[in-house]
């Protein structure tokens, strides 16, 4: 494989993307092209195939209730894959939408409860008397992040003691009205609800970065030995 071309998927990039979250994927491409990488993206989309440890990244944005519904039907077949790289502490971003589906379900306005892949251990319900909609500031190990936000649903985790989350609330919602509390960041997973994108904030970018690079080299460096 090549050394210099990072591999990037993005999840139903063609139904996903009502919330300009494309533009995470393309702070990543221009950073990692100042570090010296081409960037593939790959769109896998509906019955495409998918093995996610062909990928240093994985990305999957935001995007309405009825496309949730659509995409909700197809993720399952790609559960293992990406369960295994998840927890294998490859890097993966999730926002929004994308981030409600890797959980355990989400119940939407009209009642039907969307199935999640169950990853992570968290579920989300929505409220119709509160669209968590506006600015969205907290802060991440990594500093202050500025955001914005744009849901109903609510995020809650159903394991406090296995999922921190990504960032405390200084103004904004984040998962839900009660918890202050913004996004997930399991492993090298993180779920957030920003949009904006998040990424213009380069401390997060940076960070991201690097677990890309990371990852790119063992990829490298495994192929390599497979060769010699
Ligand atoms: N449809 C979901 C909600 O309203 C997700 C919205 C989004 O991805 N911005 O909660």
């Amino acid at each position: 494989m090549s050394d210099k071309l990072i591999k990037i998927a993005y999840l139903y990039e063609d139904l996903m993307n009502t919330y300009g979250d494309s533009g995470d994927v393309k702070i990543l491409s221009f950073l990692l092209k100042r570090e010296g990488y081409d960037t593939q993206v790959d769109n896998i989309s509906l019955g495409d195939d998918f093995n996610a440890f062909d990928y240093d990244f994985v990305f999957f944005g935001g995007g309405q209730d009825f496309e949730q519904t659509v995409v909700a039907k197809d993720l399952p077949r790609h559960k293992d894959t990406l369960k295994e790289y998840i927890n294998g502490d490859n890097p993966m971003l999730c926002i929004c939408g994308g981030y409600q589906l890797m959980g355990n379900y989400y119940k939407t306005n009209s009642g039907i409860t969307i199935p999640g892949l169950g990853i992570l251990p968290l579920h989300t319900v929505f409220k119709s008397d509160k669209r968590m909609i506006g600015d969205t500031r907290y802060m991440t190990e990594w500093g202050e992040v500025k955001a914005f936000e744009n849901h109903s649903g609510q995020t809650y985790f159903d394991d406090k003691d296995k999922l921190h989350s990504l960032g405390d609330m200084i103004e904004g919602y984040g998962n839900n009205p009660q918890d202050h509390v913004e996004g997930l960041h399991y492993r090298n997973f993180i779920g957030s609800y920003s949009h904006g994108p998040l990424l213009k904030n380069t401390n997060v970018a940076n960070a991201i970065v690097k677990l890309i690079i990371k990852r790119h080299n063992d990829r490298v460096n495994a192929s390599e030995k497979v060769a010699e």
